[in-house]
């Protein structure tokens, strides 16, 4: 599904010196699988989860995503590739002034889906997240994990094969990161390769695969 060879991503630092967030990083993640990347904090999980999102390009490097070799692909190309991801952000990354049904399905604009099919689509989400209920609301009326939630939500609402997901327990408390696990495992179990950045010991004990990263190179787990 995801294959990377000698990945690199190289930051210029306020002094003009080089920084290495992403380090050299081969890895396979086949379909269907639940991978995990871990490693303290500054070690690239941000930065790799962003290229294998197709969200960033390498500075040196290759990813290949279902065959595709990414460098070679144009920025239009790229869009059409992430059509087939859905990436949950740290900071869960909803519009406040949109209700959660428009937060969920914005992203199917573009595909010319109208606003009463949008409605039905997030509907339906939000029901398999057991967040229904807020479908009209406002993001600040929802608690962390009802926010996680949406944002799950909206990733899941183009129907993604692949989804990323940044730390997405780290701003929950243990009951909510608890209920977002079971909705991660759930999501593996319709087939969805997931990959996730987590620190957290219960989503680290679904994962199939687990790649640790420290100062932007991968170590053997
Ligand atoms: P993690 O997600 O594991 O905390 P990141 O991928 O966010 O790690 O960051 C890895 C390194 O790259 C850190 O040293 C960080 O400061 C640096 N970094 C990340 N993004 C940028 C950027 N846009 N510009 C410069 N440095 C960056
Ligand atoms: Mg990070």
């Amino acid at each position: 599904m995801i294959q990377t060879e000698g990945l690199c991503k190289f930051y210029r630092g306020s002094n003009n010196e080089e920084i290495r967030a992403v380090d050299n990083v081969s890895l396979t993640i086949a379909a269907g699988r639940f991978a995990v990347l871990t490693g303290p904090s500054g070690s690239g999980k941000t930065t790799l989860l962003s290229l294998l999102g197709a969200l960033s390009r390498p500075s040196s490097g290759s990813i290949v995503l279902k065959g595709r070799e990414l460098n070679t692909c144009s920025d239009v190309e790229l869009a059409r590739v992430r059509r087939n991801i859905g990436f949950v952000f740290q900071n869960f990354s909803l519009l406040p002034r949109l209700p959660v049904w428009e937060n969920v399905t914005y992203p199917l604009i573009p595909r010319g889906i109208l606003a009463p099919a949008r409605f039905e689509i997030a509907r339906e989400v939000l029901q398999r997240l057991g967040v229904a209920s807020k479908i009209e609301n406002r993001p600040d009326q929802l608690s962390g994990g009802e926010q996680q939630r949406v944002a799950v939500a909206r990733a899941l609402a183009c129907e993604p094969q692949i989804l990323l997901a940044d730390e997405p327990t780290s701003n929950l408390d243990r009951r909510a990161a608890a209920e977002l696990t079971g909705i991660f495992r759930e999501i593996h179990a319709t087939g969805v390769t997931l990959i996730l950045s987590t620190h957290n010991t219960e989503l680290l004990d679904l994962a199939t695969d687990v790649f640790e990263l420290n100062e932007g190179k991968m170590t053997c787990p």
